[in-house]
């Protein structure tokens, strides 16, 4: 600026030191301010600068803010996923089917899921924070169990190995338990992960399933030695009358006597037939041991039949069969076993002067043979066990052995049909039946 020259600060407002230095006597002192004026920019320079830089760090600051949320919030998800993932594990674990318990190093329960707290009959939090060792095992196998504990916090991964465990009520449970290290972030044992499951009711099973296994090998050795007797000592009388009978029939002129032993004869030929077919029904394992042939289930009816005159006649008896024709099958011999056991029982069960009546239905496939008595019936509750071995219904005050009908059942099972037994439809007695397939 040159000298003389005025300038125009009204823009920049008055200058306060200016003021206060003007002359008294009206004359205006011209100030040189041109490095007020330079120091002025300057300032407003680094005002505009500092702005800046505040507006800089502000939006950096935002910026931060903005992530900082956004981080909180994906924490927060993460979290409520952890949450959901720990909830869904002690779900799994409550569901599985065995005991599970997570011990500290003291054998102390920091976790124990349901079937475990219901197995030893507390509520999850009576349990955790107990020692399983002190609290739960009987004292004899304490030092057992510590011992297996040692190894899995040393590691190792413990075999399967069984103890007792108490429960609330007293009860003693055998569990079968597996055990797992439980390892912290830097691989160090932090307690031990147990899995046992409950075997107290597959042991008392497999004790009884011993016990019945011993029972059936010795009821099997007896079969054996009353198949032995039945064939050596019932056989050998029979044989020595056999022989005697025959040297009668030979040397007897009276022919009413030689009749007489005719019949003992030949009663002691169906009895050595039935003892040999008895011992060889009773070694019999499967069908393909029997021998079928063709037989004719009238002719066999009426065979059969025709033994039990004398004791039909003896009680005022008759037996009918009204059936003709044939009725062929493949069948065993043994067969006449089952006839004569269905027609012994018919008249041993019905009341003197009654009638039984035997009779044959073409049912397709099979024929079907039906033993109809007026006896005394047989309740609905035992028409299925009489045909189990050695089942009889007491208080009828008749002889027998409770064998009979098992046999029956055999035989003709053996035969591929079916045997069974509904009431008369007449009101009184019941009607055995038997099917077979036709030939
Ligand atoms: P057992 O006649 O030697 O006792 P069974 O096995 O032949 O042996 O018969 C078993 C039981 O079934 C008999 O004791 C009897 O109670 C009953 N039972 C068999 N047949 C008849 C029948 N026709 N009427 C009434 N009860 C019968």
């Amino acid at each position: 600026m040159k000298s003389g020259e005025t300038r125009d600060t009204s823009a920049e407002g008055p200058d306060i030191k200016d003021l206060s230095k003007r002359n008294p006597i009206g004359k205006v002192a011209i100030l040189d301010i041109t490095d007020k004026m330079d120091l002025s920019d300057e300032l407003k320079a680094y005002y505009n600068h500092l702005e800046m830089l505040v507006l800089e760090r502000t939006e950096e600051l935002r910026s931060i803010n903005e992530q900082l949320q956004k981080e909180m919030s994906r924490r927060e998800r993460a979290e409520q996923l952890l949450r959901h993932e720990k909830d869904r594990l002690q779900n799994y674990i409550d569901v599985v089917g065995v005991m599970i318990i997570v011990l500290d190093t003291d054998k102390c329960v920091s976790l124990i899921n349901l079937k475990g707290a219901q197995l030893l009959g507390y509520d999850k939090d009576e349990i955790i924070g107990k020692n399983l060792i002190a609290n739960f095992i009987p004292k004899d196998e304490q030092n057992k169990l510590n011992a297996q504990f040692s190894m899995c916090f040393k590691g190792d991964l413990t075999r399967n190995y069984e103890n007792i465990v108490y429960t609330r009520a007293g009860e003693k449970k055998l569990i079968s338990w597996t055990n797992v290290p439980l390892l912290d972030e830097q691989g160090r044992v932090i307690g031990c992960i147990s899995a046992g499951e409950d075997i107290t009711d597959i042991r008392l099973s497999e004790k009884k399933l011993r016990r019945y296994a011993d029972e059936l090998k010795c009821s099997d050795e007896l079969k054996l030695l009353f198949i032995d007797i039945l064939r050596h000592d019932l056989l050998n009388p029979a044989n020595i009358i056999k022989g005697y009978s025959e040297y009668l029939l030979e040397t007897m002129a009276r022919e009413e006597e030689a009749s007489i032993v005719e019949k003992i004869y030949h009663q002691n030929e169906k009895l050595i037939k039935i003892i040999n077919a008895a011992s060889m029904f009773g070694k019999l394992e499967t069908t393909e041991m029997i021998n079928f042939e063709e037989l004719d289930l009238l002719d066999l009816l009426r065979k059969v039949s025709s033994g039990f005159a004398p004791l039909l006649e003896k009680k005022g008896m008759t037996l009918e069969c009204p059936a003709t024709g044939s009725y062929p099958v493949y069948a065993n011999p043994i067969m006449e076993e089952v006839f004569s056991n269905l027609i012994s029982n018919a008249i041993k069960f019905s009341p003197e002067g009654s009638q039984v009546v035997l009779d044959l239905e073409d049912k397709g496939s099979s024929w079907k043979v039906t033993f109809t008595d007026s006896g005394i019936g047989i309740s609905d509750e035992h028409k299925e066990v009489i045909f189990t071995r050695f089942k009889r219904v007491s208080g009828e005050g008749t002889k027998g052995c409770g064998l009979g009908l098992a046999i029956v059942k055999k035989i003709v099972e053996l035969h591929g049909g079916e045997v069974g037994v509904y009431n008369n439809p007449s009101g009184k007695g019941s009607v055995f039946w038997m099917q077979i397939n036709k030939a």
